[in-house]
């Protein structure tokens, strides 16, 4: 592992490049855990959903079964960090939106700034989805958000790992929140669209202010037509 500088955002790509369907190619699996140790993204075709947890990247498929993505698998988009949380509390999560608002608790001068999370317990529901992959080069991702696979899981123990981007960044990032789930046996998870937590679960997080992107130098990238569509991005990635 590279010295990686704490809570420092490193992301490979941007939302809009997937949103244009450049997901072809990226970087590996072993360089991605170079850069950190939580975080969210995809793989090739966007086939399923990519978390990084605990020096191990898993490939979240669709109908929610899980793989670990191996050394050379590539990731043409990721967003990650070398977590170390400045701030743990046990709160209760009424529904998704109460992870904004914990995050606001505890920093509420960081509208502008980026903020990383892991929350750990057992969540009393979590409605989770997975990306199915392009079923042709350059599928756009807000097409392949109509046929996504959708579960819904009660009382789950597992982790989710999470970033709130600000709003002016849509398109670079997700704006607002962005959550990937994982059940601690490992076996299902996914994107996260709906999430209780009727018992206290264990939140951390980290305020994050300095960001490296990398782009893509392949002609896909180049050629791709990339413009920020909010409608389009909260009904995917919402
Ligand atoms: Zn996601």
């Amino acid at each position: 592992m590279s010295p990686v500088e704490p809570n420092h955002i490193y992301q490979y790509s941007l939302v809009n490049a997937l949103m244009a369907g450049v997901s072809e190619s990226g970087i590996t699996t072993t360089q991605l855990l170079t850069k950190g140790n939580l975080g969210l993204g995809t793989f090739v075709r966007m086939d399923g959903e990519l978390l990084l947890l605990d020096d191990k990247v898993y490939q979240l498929q669709s109908h929610g079964k899980i793989r670990e993505a191996a050394a050379h698998d590539q990731i043409p988009y990721a967003v990650c960090t070398q977590f170390v949380p400045e701030h743990t509390l046990s709160v209760n999560l009424a529904h998704k939106d109460a992870v904004d608002r914990v995050l606001q608790d505890v920093n509420p001068d960081a509208e502008n700034l980026f903020m990383a999370y892991r929350i750990t317990g057992t969540f009393s529901h979590a409605r989770c989805r997975t990306v199915k992959g392009q079923e042709y080069a350059g599928q756009p991702l807000a097409e392949l958000g109509q046929s996504q696979f959708v579960a819904e899981y009660k009382d789950v123990e597992g982790t989710v790992v999470g970033f709130r981007s600000p709003r002016a960044w849509q398109g670079f990032f997700v704006a607002g929140e962005h959550l990937h789930f994982i059940s601690d046996d490992r076996t299902f998870g996914g994107h996260v669209l709906e999430l209780t937590a009727e018992q206290e679960v264990k939140f951390e997080v980290a305020t994050v202010a300095d960001v490296h992107i990398e782009l893509p130098r392949t002609k896909t990238f180049n050629a791709a037509k990339m413009e920020t569509d909010d409608m389009g991005l909260k009904s995917v990635e919402g």
